[in-house]
């Protein structure tokens, strides 16, 4: 029987892999990984995403060996030598097939065609695999057969089909005869690649056990209190899953179905935690297919197109204060200094900094973007491009231009206390639950090493209203 190949990318896991599932159906597997540094640079993948994915590559390495599967190690600088180190390997082993997870970016998917091609002149199979999302992209379009641009839309189609056809999860697949094929040693770093954020590594332990383990305890313990408590980045009321999400440590159907069994099956109804969470689920999904239907914005282009006419700003002090955590608006600077920190930042201030670069400091959303993707540690092309073109309202079902969040009032909001505010900007600490947020209203010795504001809101406001207002009208 002719051996199969699993060529890993972001699908680091044993259990519920399509791919790797499919392959040890059909015959003995080997696995095999590419470290592709030069691309991972050019694609701007941080430092802390990278150990992420050696890290829980070297546990992975361990779980498959329990499998009998060996796991190879190859060099592809970058994808142009992915054809090459793939046909090395399956005339090395006596591949005849080679099975992938499906992976939704221009470069990935032009790697793929390469090496598929690559492989059919020498007579070798290539299968790819369902797996990164629910529902494949071109397989929910609207009544005219284009893709949704409205969330709403597209996730009642969600519904309807998760109603009669809910995909499962596959089982790890069963131990094989030893092949006699030794492994290869896994690097513990990678040069230009060590990690930036110095907590990533306690905050993000490696290997699936533990992302199960944790999805078990969220979904059992904190889904029922999501919908009250996921806007306050003081209480921990996420899942913080997604740096396992997005390196495949973790798949969509695991978390979809730990949801639906804390809320009695049901997605729709039911719990409103648990409806919200799989409503953030659907929100990545919704993102993937964006990124396939409107390919433009993953060449770095603007959803709307009217808003390429933008006139940024070219303020590289402005761009550095917001990049360490120095604007003098307490909440911003305590997340940008959390992503600096932990590769990792909540969702609220995700929206919250990403629309204080763009709309208050008009500085273009592609550098806040590069900056985010840069630090992540769950960096992913599709819902980092989303979540920034929807602050900055360049993008598809976009927060409308004149919505503007006021970072003062929302750190009052949704960290009241101050707590978070305290944990990032010590040299806050002392001020009171009030002054915290503002402290510019207590003067200027209320904090010696802390900055003044660095811009007027209601001016600011005005600008990018301006702006927008005389964007020359889209045809
Ligand atoms: P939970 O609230 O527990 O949600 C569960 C999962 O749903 C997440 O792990 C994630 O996979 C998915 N999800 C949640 N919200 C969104 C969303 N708005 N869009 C797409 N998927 C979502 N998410 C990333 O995974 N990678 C990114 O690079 C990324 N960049 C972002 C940039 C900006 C400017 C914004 C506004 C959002 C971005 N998000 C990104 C989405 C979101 O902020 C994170 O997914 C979320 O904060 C992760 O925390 P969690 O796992 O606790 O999420």
């Amino acid at each position: 029987m002719k051996r199969q190949l699993v060529w890993l990318r972001c699908d680091l896991r044993s259990q519920d892999n399509s791919a790797l599932y499919a392959a040890a159906e059909q015959g003995p597997v080997i696995a095999l990984y590419l470290l592709s540094p030069e691309q991972w640079r050019a694609h701007d993948d941080s430092p802390n995403k990278v150990d992420f994915w050696l890290r829980n590559l070297r546990v992975l390495q361990k779980d498959l060996a329990r499998l009998n599967i060996p796991l190879l190690l190859r060099s592809a600088p970058d994808w142009s030598h992915a054809p090459r180190a793939l046909l090395d390997v399956c005339r090395e082993h006596d591949i005849g097939t080679v099975r992938v997870n499906e992976e939704y970016g221009i470069h990935e998917s032009r790697r793929d065609q390469a090496v598929r091609d690559a492989l059919a002149e020498a007579g070798i199979g290539f299968h790819s695999h369902l797996d990164q999302l629910l529902f494949a992209p071109g397989t929910l379009l609207t009544r005219s057969g284009g893709y949704f641009q409205v969330f709403s839309q597209f996730r009642k189609l969600c519904y309807q089909r998760l109603a009669t056809a809910l995909p499962g999860c596959l089982p790890a697949p069963r131990a094989q005869e030893p092949l006699g094929v030794p492994s290869d040693p896994l690097p513990q770093s990678l040069a230009g690649f060590e990690p930036t954020a110095a907590q990533a590594a306690e905050c993000w332990p490696a290997g699936e056990n533990e992302a199960l383990a944790r999805l078990e305890a969220f979904a059992e313990d904190e889904l029922k209190r999501y919908q009250e408590v996921r806007d306050r980045p003081d209480l921990d009321g996420t899942s913080r899953l997604s740096p396992y999400l997005a390196a495949g440590v973790l798949s969509p159907r695991q978390c979809l179905h730990a949801a639906l069994a804390n809320n009695l099956g049901e997605f729709e109804t039911g719990n409103a935690g648990a409806v919200s969470w799989i409503n953030e689920l659907l929100w990545r999904e919704f993102y993937k297919h964006i990124l396939v239907g409107f390919p433009r914005v993953s060449r770095g282009r603007a959803f709307r197109q009217d808003t390429e006419a933008l006139p940024w700003r070219h303020a590289p002090a402005d761009l550095e204060a917001w990049q360490q955590g120095r604007t003098g608006f307490p909440i911003i600077d305590a997340a940008m200094r959390q992503l600096l920190e932990t590769g990792w930042m909540h969702n609220r201030l995700r929206m919250l900094s990403a629309m204080f670069l763009s709309k208050n400091l008009l500085l273009d959303w592609r550098e806040g973007e590069r900056w985010f993707m840069r630090h992540l540690i769950d960096g992913d092309l599709a819902a980092n491009n989303g979540g920034w073109q929807w602050s900055a309202s360049t993008g598809t079902d976009a927060a409308p231009y004149f919505r503007l969040f006021n970072p003062i009032a929302q750190s009052r909001r949704f960290d009241p206390h101050g707590r978070f505010l305290r944990q990032w900007l010590p040299e806050l600490a002392h001020l009171d639950d009030d002054a915290i947020h503002e402290p510019s209203s207590l003067g200027l010795f209320a904090a010696a090493d802390y900055p003044p504001p660095m811009l007027d809101l209601g001016a600011s406001r005005e600008r990018v209203l301006r702006a927008f207002r005389e964007l020359p009208k889209s045809e």
